[in-house]
């Protein structure tokens, strides 16, 4: 069963990983300057939302950087933002959300017919893994760790 389930994961990552490199490779005009205002929860009033597959794939990455638990957000500050330098532990798997809905100053939403193909995609590959709605990033990362 275990195995299996390695097998689906495995799949979902790989999927979720070609779905952020086609998105980059989209002619729409943006540019991510690392300002993080975007990962301000409080401030911006806003939280990416992550399909299934999105969460394992950030899980996996936080992992790798040493980490098991995610801190406390005091200052509601997404928790992948480094507390000292600012800068996302994740950025190279970072979500959907952070890469098209968050940022004013990189560009603003991305238009939804753009890229509602990708969001497609996310969605059946979140419900391949066996979940439903996206969540908000805490709640659907934590279940990976
Ligand atoms: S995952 Fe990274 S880019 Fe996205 S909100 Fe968190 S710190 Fe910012």
């Amino acid at each position: 069963m275990r195995r299996g389930e390695d097998h689906a994961e495995q799949t979902a990552i790989t999927g979720i990983r070609e779905i952020y490199s086609e998105l980059e490779n989209r002619p729409i005009e943006r540019s991510c300057t690392l300002r993080t205002e975007c990962c301000r929860f409080r401030l911006t009033g806003k939280t990416p939302h992550l399909t299934k597959g999105e969460a394992l794939v950030a899980a996996r990455a936080f992992k790798a950087t040493g980490r098991k638990n995610l801190p406390a957000l005091p200052e509601g500050d997404c928790p992948f933002l480094h507390p000292k330098t600012s800068r996302c532990l994740i950025y190279d798997s970072r979500p959907f959300g952070c890469r098209t809905h968050f940022c004013a100053s990189a560009g603003g939403p991305y238009a939804r017919r753009d890229v509602a193909d990708l969001i497609r995609r996310l969605e059946a590959i979140g419900h391949a893994l066996g979940g439903r709605d996206a969540r908000p990033l805490e709640a659907a990362v934590s279940e990976y760790l």
